[in-house]
């Protein structure tokens, strides 16, 4: 082989090696009619940018076609990449086996429904070049979302900021750029119940946050359920408060005074030969601290069974299969 072709080859094996620039992770739960249009569009946009790319998709154990139609997409270009988990491990945690097997300096975590517009991936990409470590964003949807959702995740985010020293902006998503620095410090945290949205305002560095219009979703429903909901809203709060735990303390604190002077007082009537009348009042406020009891036994146990989760090292996620 002569000196030429040697130095030709090692140039297109550096091309064919060389690490993306940027990745796009995207979970994937029932989404088989998403996954074409949303490939289309992220494809497009990322090849305008003219940069090396990946795309990860997550196949978060769908029920329907979804892996077929990723197949379909990742052998029509090498830079698709995918991941299928053994079954349903949740949005959070297929974000995270995204962020962790991309390769890209910077990486963008977004829907796969096309409610994250992929156009915003050049905004981001042009905010995280201008030096921020991590570029959010907020939504603007003022009727893709229905209100209960809106006023829900608004209280939600106020008593997040409340509980924790950790303060999200209403509106957060898990539609972000996050740079390799970042990546690192997240994937040491190594949680197997990872609160993302909390994670990244925690760590710090330089944020930039852009500001998005909501799309209506392309095809389907949400995949969020009112108890998926529920687990990311009491995974949140859990991982960055211990707040909660102490609210037994005051309560019974407060109660533990009103009631030694309620004794006091029955105590002195008893004296002048007369008894306090009401079964009613008693047991009221019996059946009102048994319900304080047993919430704030409840909300310790949630704690608990974090300890018992993580002794337990059970892996975060399954994989099934990998393409690409
Ligand atoms: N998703 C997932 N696993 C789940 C639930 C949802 O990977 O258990 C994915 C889903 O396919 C979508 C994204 O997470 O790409 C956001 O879900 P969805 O659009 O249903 O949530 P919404 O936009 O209604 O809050
Ligand atoms: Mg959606």
């Amino acid at each position: 082989m002569t000196k030429d072709k040697i130095e030709g080859l090692r140039k297109h094996m550096t091309i064919i090696n060389e690490k993306p620039e940027l990745s796009v992770v995207i979970p994937l739960y029932n989404e088989q009619d998403n996954v074409a249009a949303m490939s289309g569009r992220l494809i497009e946009n990322l090849e305008a940018l003219q940069i090396k790319y990946e795309v990860i998709f997550i196949d978060d154990g769908s029920r329907d076609a979804t892996w077929d139609h990723v197949c379909k997409e990742s052998s029509k270009n090498s830079h698709i990449k995918a991941i299928r988990f053994s079954r349903n491990f949740g949005h959070q945690r297929a974000i995270y086996a995204g962020l962790k097997h991309a390769e890209g300096e910077a990486v963008i975590s977004m829907d796969g429904d096309l409610q994250h517009p992929p156009e915003l991936i050049h905004a981001l990409y042009k905010k995280w070049k201008d030096g921020y470590n991590i570029v959010n964003t907020v939504r603007r949807d003022k009727a893709v979302s229905g209100s209960l959702k809106r006023v829900s995740s608004k209280l939600y985010y106020k008593i997040f900021s409340l509980l924790s020293s950790v303060e999200i902006e209403e509106g957060s998503s898990d539609f972000r750029l996050i740079d390799r620095q970042v990546l690192k410090e997240l994937l040491s945290f190594g949680e197997s119940d990872i609160f993302l949205r909390g994670a990244i305002q925690w760590v710090g560095f330089n944020v930039a946050t852009i500001e998005y219009d909501l799309a209506e979703r392309h095809s389907g429903k949400t995949k969020f359920t009112f108890s998926k909901m529920m687990q990311l809203a009491s995974s949140g709060i859990v991982s960055y408060s211990t707040l909660p735990l102490k609210i037994g303390v005051w309560i019974g604190m407060i109660t533990g005074i009103i009631a030694f002077f309620e004794l006091g007082y029955i105590f002195f009537v008893y004296l002048k030969g007369e008894t306090v009348p009401g079964w009613a009042s008693t047991l009221g406020v019996m059946s009102l601290l048994f319900g304080i009891l047993f919430f704030v036994i409840g909300l310790m146990g949630i704690y608990i069974g974090r300890i018992h989760n993580s002794l337990q090292q059970k892996p975060t996620y399954i994989i099934k299969d990998k393409i690409n």
